[in-house]
């Protein structure tokens, strides 16, 4: 590895799993022969974020510097980046790298490379020795020409950058499942990714019905696009939906029943689990083997499907419903996403750092 030159810059971020985020200061890389410097406008906050700073997940990296839902302006790019120019609008999403070489990464499914693609926070860095990746809670970051994505120039970039991941994680599972018209398609868990998902399905044709426990968002899930809401809590309002839906994606980021939702199911049907939640989920043999169904998941998606996706989102108008707050608020953001109230997604101004 030849000497890397660096430069200081200000984050958000955390020395431990029980610490509240302040700032700190980070290095980032200076733009090599094919990366592209972006100055950070907005960074969504994902549920991932907080599982991953209060190391839910498993022992995270400290200093933790979260944000994946990131847009920003390129500011310098270096000798060899072709497809972008300084002035543009881009947006890194979740990965910053993977190896390029294996079967996945050549099948565009750099999510499940087999040497493991580098996360955009809380991954090794393989630019800077011992050291791991730094999020878009900062002032700038520099990534790889080939983990930019374009974004569609009728889209607000604010409520833009939550299509970054949760856009993408409801937009891959939805495609691979062929959801689409005449299909009956359940979402489960109203948040940041849920909320994209009923977007997104209804652009993609299909008939689809929210499930939410949170009385607030009933009506609301309506205003989204649902064709129907269920309050998951009111057994006889499940009840009513047994045997009727061809695919649910379920965004809970906390322990649920899952066999409740499996019980939703036609035969054949398959239920995909996006979110992520910090203990394992207790399933009933008899929720597959009667009615053949599949219990299965989906993590993000690839760069290719990725800008896809974001076209997608272009061309039928779809963004995030945002709550744009400043840095300093991003502790109380936190505490209000552990209980469900945030219509949809928490959007950082990111020039709020510099206050
Ligand atoms: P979020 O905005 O906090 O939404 C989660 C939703 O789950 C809440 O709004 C709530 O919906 C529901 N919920 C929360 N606690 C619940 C409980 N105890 N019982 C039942 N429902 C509950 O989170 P997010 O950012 O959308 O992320 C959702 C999950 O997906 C997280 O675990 C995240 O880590 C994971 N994730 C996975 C991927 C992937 O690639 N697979 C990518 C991104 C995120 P209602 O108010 O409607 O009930
Ligand atoms: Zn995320
Ligand atoms: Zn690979």
């Amino acid at each position: 590895m030849s000497e890397i030159k660096t430069k200081q810059i200000k984050a958000f971020g955390t020395k431990a799993a029980d610490a509240p985020l302040n700032l700190l200061p980070i290095n980032r890389r200076l733009a090599t022969a094919h990366d592209i410097e972006i100055e950070i406008m907005y960074c969504g906050v994902c549920h991932s974020d907080l599982h991953t700073v209060r190391s839910e997940w498993g022992p995270s990296r400290y200093p933790c510097v979260p944000g994946h839902e990131i847009i920003g302006k390129i500011v310098s790019v270096g000798p060899h980046v072709s497809r972008f120019k300084v002035g543009e609008t881009v947006g890194v999403g979740c990965m910053v790298d993977s190896c390029r070489d294996c079967q996945y990464c050549k099948e565009d499914l750099e999510q499940f490379c087999e040497k493991g693609m580098t996360g955009t926070y809380n991954s090794p860095d393989k630019h800077i020795p011992n050291g791991h990746t730094y999020g878009g809670y900062s002032e700038s970051i520099v990534v790889d020409e080939s983990f930019v994505l374009r974004i569609p120039e009728n889209l607000d970039p604010a409520a833009a950058a939550p299509l970054l991941c949760a856009g993408i994680t409801t937009y891959s599972p939805l495609h691979h499942w062929h959801v689409g018209p005449g299909k009956k398609v359940g979402v489960v868990g109203i948040g940041g990714l849920g909320h994209m998902a009923i977007k997104i399905a209804k652009a993609m044709g299909a008939y689809v019905v929210a499930f939410t426990t949170s009385e607030s968002k009933f009506e609301e899930a309506k205003r989204l696009g649902a064709d129907e809401t269920v309050l998951s809590k009111d057994p006889q309002q499940m009840a009513a939906y047994r045997g009727k839906l061809h695919f649910i994606l379920d965004a809970v980021s906390a322990n649920h029943d899952i066999n409740a939702y499996m019980a939703l199911l036609r035969v054949d049907g398959t239920l995909a689990l996006v979110g992520a939640p910090e203990h394992p989920l207790p399933i009933s043999a008899f929720s597959v083997i009667g009615g053949r169904k599949s219990f299965a998941g989906s993590l993000i998606g690839g760069i290719a499907e990725t800008q896809e996706m974001l076209d997608f989102c272009g061309k039928h108008n779809i963004v995030s419903d945002i709550e744009m707050i400043d840095i300093q608020k991003i502790n109380e953001a936190y505490e209000r996403l552990l209980k469900s109230d945030v219509k949809y997604r928490f959007v950082i101004d990111m020039a709020s750092i510099k206050k």
